[in-house]
């Protein structure tokens, strides 16, 4: 069997070694069209602040091309794919600039991601508005430099990529950022608001946060700078702009053929089989579906387009037979010196859905009576539905690294459709020297009693 995968990144790279590992005997061909092989689109920050220089970019690139070639797997590097035959089962492909040639398969898994942002329509009124992006390696390195020059910079999008790039420059005062967001609050996809207010304290002084900025004209000023007019009038001018949106899936080359989802990407069943029986797709290309989301979600994150490979090559193997398990959406960041993280689906997002929500907020200082130099400060709210007492979704703020790993706890607990009153039938260790008497779980499990239907002996516990 001859399978041919069109991207060498992170979910290109992983439906390659599923398929090699699961099936040594497989004929496995792997063609991407640049020289870099699984990049992180995250490594401005690290160069910004420091950790990784500018001459030693590769650094962000998660695999090597002796790692692919030791798997088995025949890689053509620099290499494109520009057409595909359905009907005979053959893709038109060109190395650098040699002449064409064709490849057959039998399987043929398209992973070639995203790239250009999604269009803004003030970008498509001010094409000649020079506005950076860093998702690969090239466009990084000028990002990069620009970054390095400016003294005002404008970040168009404060969801996670767009505060986490502002977040590198925390530790830079001489540098104004502004950072624009459509929606009413940053972070909106995978924080409820009280928690992103929490953030918003820690914010630096040379920050500055738009909200609600749907509308807005860009254009390029006399004195080579970027000015946005926001829709009330207010002028925010910057000497570089980067663009920090959700990417636009790569689907050009099968968009006459294949089935797509409004937003773009390709259409695939639980197998990631789209609707050509012979074609697979996955990573930044599709969605996934979400536990509790009545729709599928496009999210595009490296732990998802490696699990969206893998179920596609076990699918391809074995015929359709794994589905892919729906996506907990469990992140977590550190902005501004705070940790935060998610899980499940926000309350907001829950009651859209029809859910009977239940929110616990709490906050806990202290591990243990004995261990005082310790203390912390974490913020964790819970997020249940009343009827079923299904648990829905958790997020936290935290001073403190260790507490970040709640967010694993529930998200296992998410992933079983465990119920909240299961926080009380848990194990959970005690010592008195290293934890509380009521350690968290088991305090918020005591604290969801409250909204019981029944009438619950709370000293029975
Ligand atoms: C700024 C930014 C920061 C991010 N930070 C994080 C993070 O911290 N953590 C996280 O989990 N996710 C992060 N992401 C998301 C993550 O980068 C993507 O989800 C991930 O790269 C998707 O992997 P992929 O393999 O689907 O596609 P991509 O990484 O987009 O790779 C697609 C590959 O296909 C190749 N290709 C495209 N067309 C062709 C063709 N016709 N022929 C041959 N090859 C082709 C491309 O050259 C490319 O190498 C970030 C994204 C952005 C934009």
């Amino acid at each position: 069997m001859k399978i041919l995968i069109i991207g060498g990144s992170h979910a290109g790279i992983a439906v390659a070694k599923k398929v090699k590992s699961l099936s040594p005997k497989t004929n496995v061909t792997l063609i991407e069209a640049t020289d870099h092989l699984g990049f992180i689109s995250d490594t401005i920050n690290l160069m910004l602040q420091g950790l990784i220089s500018k001459d030693n970019i590769a650094e962000g690139e998660v695999y090597t091309i002796d790692d692919i070639r030791a798997a088995g797997v025949d890689l053509h590097l620099n290499t494109t794919a520009l057409e595909i035959d359905y009907k005979n089962k053959k893709v038109l492909i060109q190395e650098s600039t040699h002449s064409t040639e064709e490849l057959a398969y039998d399987y043929l898994v398209l992973a070639m991601g995203s790239s250009s942002f999604e269009k803004l329509d003030a970008i498509k009124e001010h094409p000649n508005v020079n506005l950076l992006t860093y998702k690969y390696p090239d466009e990084t390195l000028k990002t990069y430099e620009a970054l390095q020059s400016s003294q005002s910079i404008m970040i168009i999008g404060a969801g996670l990529i767009g505060l986490e790039l502002a977040n590198s420059f925390t530790t830079r005062p001489s540098q104004t950022i502004n950072l624009i967001e459509r929606a009413d609050y940053p972070l909106f996809r995978y924080f409820d608001k009280e928690i992103v207010e929490i953030l918003m304290r820690h914010i630096p002084k040379n920050f500055h946060i738009y909200t609600n900025q749907n509308f807005y004209e860009l254009e390029n000023t006399t004195d080579d700078k970027i000015r946005l007019v926001t829709w009330d009038d207010q002028k925010i001018t910057a000497d570089t702009c980067v663009l920090a949106l959700n990417p636009k899936p790569n689907t050009h080359i099968v968009e006459d053929h294949l089935d797509l989802n409004p937003d773009g990407t390709i259409k695939v069943n639980q197998y990631m089989q789209t609707s050509d029986p012979a074609i697979f797709a996955c990573g930044d290309l599709v969605r996934i579906p979400v536990i509790h989301d009545n729709e599928n979600s496009y999210l595009p994150l490296i732990g998802n387009a490696r699990k969206t490979g893998y179920i596609a090559a076990y699918n391809i193997l074995y015929g359709t037979s794994k589905s892919y398990p729906p996506s907990q959406r469990t992140l977590a960041t550190k902005l501004f010196d705070h940790y935060l993280g998610s899980t499940g689906i926000t309350a907001t997002e829950a009651s859209f859905s029809g859910y009977d929500v239940v929110e616990i907020n709490k906050e806990y200082h202290t591990y243990a009576k004995y261990e005082q130099e310790r203390d912390f400060h974490l913020y964790l709210k819970v997020i249940f539905d009343r009827k079923s007492r299904e648990l829905l979704g958790a997020q936290v703020i935290t001073n403190d690294r260790v507490q970040l790993d709640l967010i694993n706890i529930f998200s296992v607990m998410i992933y079983h459709h465990d119920l909240i009153d299961q926080l009380l039938e848990v194990d959970t260790f005690f010592s008195p020297e290293i934890n509380p008497t009521r350690n968290t779980l088991i305090d918020i499990g005591i604290e969801s009693l409250k909204y019981h239907n029944q009438t619950t002996h709370h000293d029975d516990l």
